[in-house]
C-alpha cells in the first residue's frame, strides 16, 4: 500500500475512490474499521468513518484507529477526507482529527483544501465557493445536521484547533512565497492545476487534508503506475432508489423521478414500525421489473417542522433506521442494486446490508463510482452519492450505467 485514507463519511469516501480509481491504481474501500485479518493488498486503501458529527473524542479515536490500521501496513502517506463544502460545526472535527493524525504521524503541520473544480466548489482568498455562490449563501445553509453558516474556512477552522491558522491564497501562491509557516494552512484553488501545485508544493511534514480532488494528483506523485483493465462485476437486476438527502439537487433528483416511477415517501413525524411495515408491504405489491424510490427527501421547511417536533439528531436518526430496515428487506426481496441519496443515509444502508468492504467500479458521474461487495448470489451494487452531486438525471443514469 502507497497511501492510506480516512474519509469522515460513506459517500465522500466512495467519491475520493472512484477519484483515485481514475488513475489506473487499485482501490479497496473498507466501510468502518477493517479488522486485524481485513485485506490491504491495494495501491490504496481507503477507510470510510461515519464520523463526521459525531463527538470529537469519538472521531479523534476511531481516525487514530483508522490511521494507526494503515500505517502498520505500509502507508507511505495518510490523507484526511471531508466533504468538499467543509461541513463541521464549532465543535466539529474536521481540526481535532488532522491534529489527532499529526501527532501520530509525527508531521508538523496539515493544509486544508476542500476544492474540487470539476464539481464547482472552489476556494479563494481562503472562502469556499459551491458553484459560484458563498458557501454560506448556497443550499449548505440549510443542512438538516451541519449548517454552513459562513464561508471563511480560516474562522471555521480557528475555533476547532489549538494551534495557528493561515490562508495561503492564490496570489501568495502564484509569487513564490512558498508554504506559509502556520500549523494549519488553508489552501486556495480554483482549478485542478490549483490543486496539482498545493500537493506538489507541499512537503512531507505536512498533513494533506480536504475534498476528494486534492487526493488526485497523490498517484502519480507517489509513482503508483499500475493499470488494470478489470470490468465491473454484475449484480442481480432488481433495483431500488433509497434518498434520505435533503439537499437541493436531492430535491430536484427526486422530483424528476417520481414522474415516472412507483415512489413512497416517509415523514420522519409519523415513521414508527407500523408506517415501516406499510412501506416494506408497499415496495412487495411493486412489479419486479420496476425500479421504486423509497425518500424522506424534504424541503427546509419540512425537515424544520420535523426537526422542532422531535429534534435536529432524533430526526435524523429516525429516517436512517428506517431507510436501514427497508434496505434490509428488499435484499431479502431479492433486490441487489442501491442507489442510495445522503451521506449519513449510505452509512446506514451501508451498515445494515453488512457491507464492510467494495471493490470500485465505473463513475455514474465526477464522484460517484458503483462499488461491489459481496459475491455470487449476495453480490451487491451500491451507488452512494451524497447531497449535492449528480445531475437532476442521476437516479435514471445510475441505473443506467449497470445495464450497459
Ligand atoms: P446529505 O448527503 O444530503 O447531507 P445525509 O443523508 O448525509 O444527506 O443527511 C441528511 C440527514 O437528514 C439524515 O440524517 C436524514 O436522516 C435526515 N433527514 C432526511 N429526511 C428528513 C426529513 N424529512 N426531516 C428531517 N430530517 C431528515
Amino acid at each position: 500500500m502507497k497511501l492510506g485514507c480516512i474519509a469522515d463519511d460513506y459517500t465522500g469516501a466512495t467519491d475520493l475512490a472512484g477519484l483515485l480509481r481514475r488513475s489506473g491504481a487499485s482501490v479497496r474501500l473498507h466501510f468502518g474499521l477493517p479488522k486485524e485479518s481485513s485485506d490491504c493488498s491495494s495501491d490504496i486503501e481507503i477507510i470510510a468513518l461515519k464520523c463526521r458529527t459525531e463527538p470529537i473524542d469519538t472521531a479523534v479515536r476511531d481516525c487514530g484507529e483508522a490511521a494507526n490500521w494503515l500505517l502498520t501496513r505500509g502507508a507511505e502517506r495518510l490523507y484526511w477526507k471531508y466533504c468538499s463544502t467543509f461541513d463541521s460545526t464549532a465543535q466539529g472535527n474536521i481540526g481535532p482529527v488532522a491534529e489527532a493524525l499529526m501527532a501520530i504521524t509525527g508531521q508538523t503541520q496539515a493544509l486544508y483544501c476542500p476544492a474540487f473544480p470539476e464539481n464547482g466548489r472552489s476556494v479563494f482568498m481562503g472562502h469556499l465557493f459551491v458553484n459560484g455562490q458563498l458557501l454560506n449563501e448556497s443550499s449548505m445553509k440549510d443542512h438538516p445536521l451541519t449548517p454552513m453558516k459562513d464561508a471563511n474556512l480560516a474562522r471555521i477552522l480557528a475555533p476547532q484547533v489549538s494551534g495557528s491558522v493561515e490562508i495561503w491564497d492564490r496570489v501568495a501562491q502564484k509569487s513564490g512565497t512558498g508554504l506559509p509557516d502556520a500549523t494549519h494552512i488553508i489552501g486556495d484553488a480554483v482549478e485542478f492545476a490549483d490543486l496539482e501545485f498545493l500537493v506538489t508544493n507541499t512537503p512531507p511534514n505536512v498533513l494533506l487534508t480536504g475534498g476528494s480532488a486534492l487526493a488526485m494528483p497523490l498517484p502519480r506523485l507517489l509513482d503508483i503506475s499500475s493499470s488494470d483493465s478489470v470490468s465491473d462485476p454484475r449484480p442481480g437486476p432488481r433495483a431500488m432508489v433509497l434518498s434520505g438527502s435533503c439537499s437541493q439537487m436531492t430535491q430536484q433528483q427526486v422530483a424528476r423521478y417520481v414522474e415516472h416511477n412507483p415512489s413512497y415517501q416517509l415523514h420522519p413525524e409519523t415513521l414508527n414500525e407500523d408506517t415501516i411495515r406499510d412501506c416494506i408491504q408497499w415496495i412487495h405489491s411493486i412489479d419486479q421489473e420496476e425500479t421504486p424510490l423509497v425518500y424522506a427527501t424534504a424541503s427546509p421547511d419540512e425537515v424544520k417542522a420535523a426537526q422542532s417536533m422531535l429534534g435536529v439528531s432524533e430526526a435524523g436518526a429516525i429516517v436512517e433506521r428506517a431507510m436501514a430496515l427497508i434496505a434490509r428487506e428488499a435484499f431479502d426481496m431479492g433486490v441487489r442494486r442501491f442507489v442510495v441519496a445522503g451521506g449519513e443515509t449510505s452509512g446506514a444502508v451501508t451498515q445494515s446490508l453488512n457491507v464492510s468492504e467494495v471493490i470500485i467500479g465505473r463513475e455514474i458521474c465526477p464522484g460517484v463510482p458503483w462499488v461491489f461487495s459481496g459475491s455470487n448470489q449476495d453480490l451487491v451494487g451500491l451507488a452512494l452519492k451524497s447531497g449535492n452531486f449528480g445531475s437532476p438525471s442521476f437516479f435514471d443514469d445510475a441505473l443506467a450505467l449497470l445495464e450497459d
